[in-house]
């Protein structure tokens, strides 16, 4: 793998820090309020074409939810999450499944790889308790 110490606009290294800063993940609709906020603002756009290089350039990582929204953070975090499909509640995983998970030489020895994702979906402690309850008319 090729260490390579990427040159990032001045947009970018603001988008990389903002989201440094957040212990959460951050849509693209976030970053851009965070960023007006600091008196740095891009139009939305501009934000999301600048997330989009820092992708490229394999410093942010992203993920889709069911709803259709994607959420960034930086590509060091290396969590991942619980979804529950009907609340949207969400639970990070601390621990990282994949971590020394070895792929096969074969198909990777020509990629160079920067991030992963893995989302587990299912239903939460609420949203299965209320499915139990009888007679419930939707
Ligand atoms: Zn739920
Ligand atoms: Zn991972």
């Amino acid at each position: 793998m090729v260490n390579h110490k990427p040159e990032l606009s001045p947009r970018q290294k603001q988008i990389l820090k903002e989201l440094g800063d957040c212990d959460d993940e951050m849509s693209g609709q976030q970053l851009h309020r965070a960023l007006q906020d600091r008196s740095f603002s891009m139009g939305l756009t501009t934000v999301y074409r600048n997330l989009r290089g820092l992708q490229q350039k394999g410093m942010v990582r992203c993920r889709n939810l069911p709803t259709g929204e994607v959420l960034y953070a930086p590509v060091e975090r290396d969590q991942h999450h619980l979804t529950c499909v009907n609340c949207g509640q969400t639970m990070v995983l601390r621990y990282c499944p994949l971590k020394n998970i070895e792929l096969p030489k074969a198909q990777t020895k020509n990629f160079d790889l920067l991030f992963h994702t893995l989302e587990f979906f299912g239903l939460c402690k609420n949203c299965s308790e209320q499915k139990k309850l009888p007679s419930v008319t939707l």
